[in-house]
């Protein structure tokens, strides 16, 4: 016990569960060690939450009116094209959501534990 709470030994510790961390924690628990991966703010990280995901999808729907500006060039008619930004922006959530979620049931299918909200009782907190 440490000041009332109990202590819970790892053979490995990861720090950050962006792209790298949950493939690093991989190794270890592959080989029956006890691992804890910790994340400060949202599974995923950059790639998922912030970076790759949230942008190539809003790209994908930039994309998509270009091409529909276009329509002349490709013999089609579809009348004025008028971008709906919240709904490109709510696509786009919908995405970085499904793709996050998705990696947290990957990490709790190999019994992972949260430790504290949001990662507060981490050994590393951020400053
Ligand atoms: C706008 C943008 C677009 C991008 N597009 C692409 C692309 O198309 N293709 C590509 O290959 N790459 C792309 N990248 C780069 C890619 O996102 C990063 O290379 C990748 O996310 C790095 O992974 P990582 O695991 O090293 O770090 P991160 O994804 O940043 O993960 C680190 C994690 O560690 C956590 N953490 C850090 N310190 C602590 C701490 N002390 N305690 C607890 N948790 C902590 C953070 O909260 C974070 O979740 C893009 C990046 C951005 C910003």
């Amino acid at each position: 016990m440490n000041n009332g709470k109990p202590v819970i030994e790892f053979d490995a510790v990861v720090i950050g569960a962006g792209q790298a961390g949950p493939t690093l924690a991989m190794t270890p628990a592959g080989r029956s060690e006890k691992v804890a991966l910790i994340e400060g703010e949202l599974v995923g990280g950059s790639c998922v939450n912030h970076g790759r995901a949230p942008t190539k999808t809003l790209r994908k729907s930039a994309r998509v009116a270009h091409l529909a500006r276009r329509e002349g060039d490709f013999g089609i008619q579809a009348g004025k094209v008028e971008i709906d930004f919240a709904a490109a922006m709510g696509r786009m959530q919908q995405r970085v959501d499904e793709s996050r979620a998705g990696l947290e049931a990957s990490i709790t299918g190999q019994e992972a534990r949260s430790i504290g909200p949001a990662g507060r009782d981490s050994i590393a907190p951020r400053s």
